[in-house]
């Protein structure tokens, strides 16, 4: 019986165990406990950011960030067109209007030049948006100091989305902690999962104090359940806070072993004719949480999307890249600053099985299909 080969699967080290006893054992069975400020700790430590606030997801995490950067309903918030879709839906949840701007060939990331042109635009039709939101995608980098530069010329705040990229680096930094804000997700296919969970940080400690605050259904300090403002019920368990203990400590390896992925298909499959290689960008570490290439239909002989289900037919999941978000039919009315570049990495990408526990038999797999498919 073959095997299905996944595209990103949970990969436990040797002491999320441990960690979850010991949740169980003290009975901290809660979205608060030791394990919840211990990993936030840590986290912090790991990334290089001042504070942090675990959450229950990365979608919840930006939901407060942007709530946090004085987001409201009406605003216009500049997003990456390249991502998922988590990215921009938090801030439709508030009632404002993502404007997608495309990626450059380099990084896949939001193209810094489009950015300073569009923000330089709108500072003369006097309708700056509200908040630039950048992604770092598939484990890499955007680049960051441009676009650092022009949010601070037009003074519109930055927020990160790292949800793809824990452990890589920008000038030997984390992406993640440049903005105002930045998020993480440990979902169940990121580079490190807690099954679900995610992080904010920033270096200002009052956003961070009232993040927690948000996530905990936003209750004054009284005792007989007051509140002034709405809140949510945003806050990270103090189990999975355990697993996620455990799941830092082999960040690292997880990150060489994403990179030990990539190079074993680019040595392979780097020359065949029509593929290329997802670029890793000159300023930093790209942990290739996934591995991407794109396919040129003419030079290789198939298209995407026939390669793509050659595989599945062989017991092996590959996913085109991600639908840049101003294609979505739910974001039609909203406004896109360029495009082609994302539609183009879009109909010619694919994210390859990646996951840090692949053995080397199924890279071996993969190639194998590729190289079939190719000489037919
Ligand atoms: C996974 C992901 C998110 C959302 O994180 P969850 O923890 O799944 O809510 C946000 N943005 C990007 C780019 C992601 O890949």
């Amino acid at each position: 019986m073959t095997k299905q080969i996944l595209l990103s699967t949970p990969h436990m080290g040797d002491r999320e165990q441990e960690f979850v006893k010991e949740a169980f054992d003290t009975n901290w069975i809660a979205p608060v406990g030791p394990h919840v400020d211990a990993f936030e700790q840590e986290f912090c430590q790991v990334v290089g950011a001042k504070h942090a606030a675990a959450v229950s997801s990365g979608t919840a995490a930006l939901h407060l960030a942007l709530e946090l950067t004085g987001i409201q309903r009406g605003d216009e918030v500049f997003c990456s067109s390249l991502t998922f879709i988590a990215s921009a839906s938090p801030i439709t949840y508030l009632g404002a209007k993502p404007v997608f701007v495309d990626s450059d060939r380099t990084t896949w990331n939001m193209n810094p030049d489009l950015l300073r042109e569009a923000l330089e635009k709108r500072a003369k039709l006097g309708k700056l948006p509200k908040a630039v939101l950048i992604v770092h995608l598939y484990g890499q980098s955007a680049d960051i100091d441009p676009i650092l530069a022009a949010c601070l010329e037009y003074e519109v705040p930055l927020v990160e989305d790292a949800a793809e990229s824990l452990g890589a680096t920008y000038k030997d930094k984390s992406p993640g902690i440049f903005g105002k804000i930045g998020i993480f997700s440990f979902n169940g296919n990121k580079i490190i999962t807690t099954s679900g969970g995610g992080m904010l940080v920033s270096d200002d400690e009052n956003i961070v104090a009232r993040a927690r605050f948000l996530a905990t259904q936003a209750r004054d300090p009284a005792p007989h359940y007051q509140h002034s403002v709405v809140g949510y019920n945003y806050r990270l368990s103090n189990v999975l806070a355990g697993i996620g203990r455990g799941q830092l400590q082999v960040l690292e390896d997880r990150v060489n072993a994403r990179r030990h992925n990539f190079e074993t298909y680019q040595q392979a499959l780097g020359k065949l004719p029509g593929i290329e290689f997802m670029p890793e960008a000159s300023f930093g570490r790209a942990t290739r949480w996934l591995t991407c290439l794109t396919i040129d239909p003419a030079a290789f002989g198939a298209d995407r999307e026939q390669v793509r289900l050659e595989l599945g037919k062989q017991l092996i999941e590959a996913r085109p890249v991600w639908k840049p978000l101003h294609l979505q039919p739910v974001f039609a009315e909203c406004e896109s600053i360029g495009g082609a570049i994302s539609e183009e990495l879009f109909d010619r990408g694919l994210c390859l099985p990646s996951g840090s526990n692949l053995k080397q038999e199924e890279l071996q797999r993969f190639i194998d299909a590729i190289d079939r498919i190719h000489r037919r």
